[in-house]
């Protein structure tokens, strides 16, 4: 539970007083809202051409896949990376240094998949399986709930909940793309965002043809994208449909894949084989499309993903709490399937933290594989360098380089469980929790310092997502 100070208690009460004032559901709040900035006004705009100077005790670029060096700095210029390289002993003219002494700097973190919004559903039906939760709790709630109003505040909760743990970028299948859109640029993040195909909220083309238009090729921050929520949920005509407009607008496509025993013997039923080589038949097959979860896929499945660059998502605490099973990522490492790991939402995990997902996800393999091992490296690139190839990105993010946005975060060192430090790279998938991190930087702006968000307030935020619970509460 929250603990609050009476000083954060009266600052609370007083965000609650003037959400309640403000507060307004449905297309009313969407339209009027749709261009107001939710940052502070108070924030300077950010010079394009701003150089920054990060000198870092510990850097692990992932440059050279798990290689920590020491006194490093890098060049920030505008949105990228200038260059990277060992301390000089004159520093170069910048307008801002950042010395993160006893810090280790990464890569800002990628998670591969989310329901942003689904914040807001956290720790509702974690007693049931999949197929229960999704049609007792999770389809009637968003029938009752989502609109544009529920999609920003979502998002807003979850964008907070990201920058806290490390994560710059996201691929999120969800509804209402567009009002997802506008907070990602708002507060910084990067986002590859899937519009739904299945959506009744609002109309698919619309969503994609504004996102097209705004974002495509022309914003760095938002990638618009095309969400297929699963072989049993979508006909095989909505299936072959998604896929010509993928080609037809070069767009990525994010499905849920082999979830589930049941899904099998479903897919199986219905098409006579499995949800791979039946997705492979509708043309959603390829390096453009992220497999989520590929929990139940067997040998001639995988051989099909490496045949076509199919990339996996590795989902493993949403496995676990919804008892779907464990995904065979060592069998994917070995064949060369590309892989990267997500928390899929936060109503079945329930967070979006990429360490405990690391963690987690590394000890699930050696659970089901006793004799063999993954490294700490495999996995961190999991959520780094690897992960920026299943979205498609592995040319700009990922890793801390030359030419690459600055997509940067940083761990502070000074805690108990990561002395001694014998091996960081572990210590960041086995010992680290998330908690550590107190510096992000994502394109070139910094997000956090010193474990403090800049210019959001966080108590807005936090009120309203209180607000909201009561209603969700009534609609269950
Ligand atoms: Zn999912």
């Amino acid at each position: 539970m929250l603990k609050l100070g009476e000083k954060e208690k009266g600052r609370m009460m007083n965000q609650k007083k003037v959400f309640s004032q403000v507060y307004r559901t449905g297309q009313e709040f969407a339209s009027s809202t749709l261009h107001s900035p939710l940052r502070s006004s108070s924030q300077k705009p950010q010079n394009s051409n701003k150089i920054s100077i990060i000198l870092c005790e510990y850097l692990l670029s992932m440059e050279e896949e798990g290689e920590i060096k020491k006194d490093q700095m890098i060049v920030v210029e505008g949105s990228k990376i200038h260059s990277v390289g060992p301390i000089p002993e004159s520093l170069p003219q910048a307008e801002e240094v950042i010395r993160l002494n006893n810090h280790l700097v990464c890569p800002g973190l990628i998670n591969t998949h989310t329901h942003l919004p689904m914040v807001l559903f956290r720790g509702l039906g974690d007693h049931l399986t999949l197929k229960s939760w999704l049609e007792d709790i999770i389809f009637p709630l968003e029938k009752k709930m989502v609109n544009p109003d529920f999609i920003r505040l979502g998002t807003e909760l979850a964008l907070l909940e990201l920058i806290k743990s490390g994560v710059t970028s996201v691929c999120d299948m969800y509804f209402h793309t567009p009002v997802m859109a506008e907070v990602f640029e708002s507060y910084g993040l990067r986002g590859v965002l899937a519009v739904d195909m299945l959506s009744s909220f609002s109309d698919w083309k619309e969503d994609l043809d504004y996102l097209c238009d705004r974002y495509k090729g022309n914003n760095q921050l938002v990638y618009p994208a095309i969400a297929c929520h699963a072989p049993y949920t979508c006909s095989a005509e909505l299936l072959k449909m998604s896929a010509q407009e993928a080609r037809d607008r070069k767009l990525p496509v994010a499905i849920h894949v082999a979830e589930t025993q049941w899904e099998i013997s479903e897919i199986k039923k219905r098409y006579g084989k499995t949800p791979v080589a039946h997705l492979k038949d509708c043309g959603i097959i390829g390096p453009h499309c992220v497999f989520v979860h590929c929990v139940h896929v067997n040998e001639t499945d995988m051989d099909i993903m490496v045949e076509t660059g199919t990339p996996l998502s590795y989902n493993p605490e949403s496995n676990m709490k919804l008892g779907s099973g464990t995904a065979p990522i060592l069998r994917a490492l070995e064949k060369g399937i590309t892989i990267g790991m997500g928390t899929d939402g936060a109503a079945s995990n329930n967070n979006l933290n990429l360490f405990t997902e690391m963690d987690t996800g590394a000890k699930l393999q050696k659970l089901s594989h006793p004799s063999k091992t993954i490294s700490a490296r495999d996995i961190f690139s999991m959520v780094t360098s690897s992960a920026a190839k299943v979205l498609g990105l592995s040319h700009c993010i990922g890793k801390i380089q030359a030419g690459f946005f600055a997509d940067i975060m940083a761990l502070n060192l000074d805690h108990p469980h990561l002395y001694p430090r014998n091996d960081l790279l572990n210590h960041l998938v086995y010992s680290a929790s998330g908690g550590e991190v107190d510096f992000v930087m994502c394109h070139g702006k910094v997000l956090m310092k010193e474990s403090e968000i800049q210019g959001v307030d966080m108590f807005r935020v936090y009120a309203s997502a209180e607000m909201i619970k009561e209603k969700i509460k009534q609609a269950l």
